[in-house]
């Protein structure tokens, strides 16, 4: 089959490898200028290990894993720790393992098989499915005709948009933000990974190999800004930490201003009662964002390209029936992944400081 896949996030690059590995012609457009590496580094665990490791990408998924495991290191304005929180919050077992997204994003790229084409600069700006096929027109004005499309463009999905409708039917804010930018200047930070909570706020640095992150997480009720608005992104930051020249605030602050490719986003999950559509289906954060709460996001886009890979050859002459496999078996790891993502935020953002403090009392409490 022809196939199009939007998106060459962590989903769309594995459609590409399961789809283009089981004989499809898959084309994946992606509407960056260039793969998007930045971002922390990401879990891979549970069954999408044994996914990367049918995918034959386990080993090189291996070679460039990280160690997280430093404890976080929750300071006061002067940098001393007050608490610190395990790993062992976060892990599910010892083989989870965590890799920077930039080299995920690498190491699957470069698994892409030769049926897989790979197109930056462009995106789908109308589809039409006529039940035989769908024909596509591209923001660059070209056209193609596929026999499946695949939406595998993220929380804010395009194409879910097109074909499933408005946003917020799906969207279920969390009730924070997050923002992550690089930071340059911090490249051997005294601790791994220390943050500092204001009430309903926290700023810290993510250390790993030679890299530091600025790392941010707000509480605030749903906002409406524009996605592609950059400016915009970085004034919501700046707006949220306002007033506050505490720690190393400022600091991060500037550099988040000055980084071209931060992270904003809010924390919230997708929830829909199908991902497909005719011809049209969904994988990853489009159809089943589980947030970054749930540190699960990267495992559901692996195990969902090869569940839906594997429902096409099981089902090769009925689409229907192969999407409804791909849903059907994909569903229980979603429904577990999601439900995971609930409490974390109250733990890493308190809302108040009474909140704050209870906290590391907690957490002091558990310390050695
Ligand atoms: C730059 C970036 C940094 C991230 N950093 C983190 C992080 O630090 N921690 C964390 O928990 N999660 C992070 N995420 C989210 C995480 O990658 C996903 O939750 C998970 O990997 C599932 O991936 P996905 O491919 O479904 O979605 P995404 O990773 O969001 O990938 C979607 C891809 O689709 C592209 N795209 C968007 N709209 C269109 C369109 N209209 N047409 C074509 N392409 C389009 C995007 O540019 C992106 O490459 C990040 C996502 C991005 C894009």
């Amino acid at each position: 089959m022809r196939i199009l896949v939007s998106g060459a996030g962590m989903a769309g690059l594995s459609t590409g490898i399961t789809l283009g590995a089981a004989g499809h012609n898959v084309t994946i457009v992606e509407r960056a200028t260039h793969l998007r590496v930045n971002g922390s580094p990401i879990d891979i665990r549970g069954e999408a290990l044994t996914v990367a490791d049918k995918m034959g990408v386990l080993d090189a998924i291996r070679d460039h894993r990280v160690d997280m495991s430093e404890r976080i290191q929750f300071v006061d304005a002067a940098g001393a720790t007050i608490a610190e929180l395990s790993d062992a919050e976060f892990n599910d077992s010892p083989d989870d393992t965590e890799i920077p997204r930039e080299d995920l994003a690498r190491v699957l790229r470069d698994a892409l098989g030769p049926a897989t084409t790979l197109t930056f600069d462009d995106s789908i700006a109308e589809l039409h499915d006529d039940g035989d096929g769908v024909d596509v027109r591209f923001a660059s004005g070209k056209h193609g005709r596929y026999d499946i499309v695949v939406g595998a463009d993220g929380m804010h999905s395009a194409t879910r948009g097109l074909v499933f409708g408005p946003e917020n039917q799906f969207i279920r804010h969390l009730g924070f933000y997050v923002a992550l930018a690089n930071l340059p200047n911090c490249a051997q930070p005294d601790r791994r990974n220390p943050m500092y909570n204001i009430p309903g706020r926290m700023a810290g640095i993510a250390a790993y190999r030679d890299k530091a992150l600025g790392v941010f997480m707000f509480r605030s009720p749903w906002i409406d800004y524009d996605y592609h608005d950059l400016a915009a992104q970085k004034q919501l930051l700046v707006d949220a930490f306002a007033g506050h020249h505490e720690w190393k605030i400022p600091e991060l602050l500037g550099a988040a201003v000055s980084e071209p490719e931060l992270y904003f986003d809010s924390v919230s999950q997708i929830q829909m009662p199908t991902w497909h559509q005719g011809r049209v289906v969904l994988v990853g954060d489009s159809a089943y964002c589980a947030s970054p709460l749930s540190g699960r996001g990267t495992s559901l886009a692996m195990t969902g390209a090869w569940l839906l890979a594997e429902a096409l050859r099981d089902n090769s002459h009925d689409i229907v029936a192969a999407f409804d496999q791909y849903e059907r078996e994909h569903l229980p790891h979603v429904t577990y992944a999601q439900g995971t993502a609930g409490p974390g935020g109250d733990g890493l953002v308190p809302a108040t400081q009474q909140e704050i403090d209870a906290r590391n009392r907690r957490l002091s409490a558990l310390t050695p």
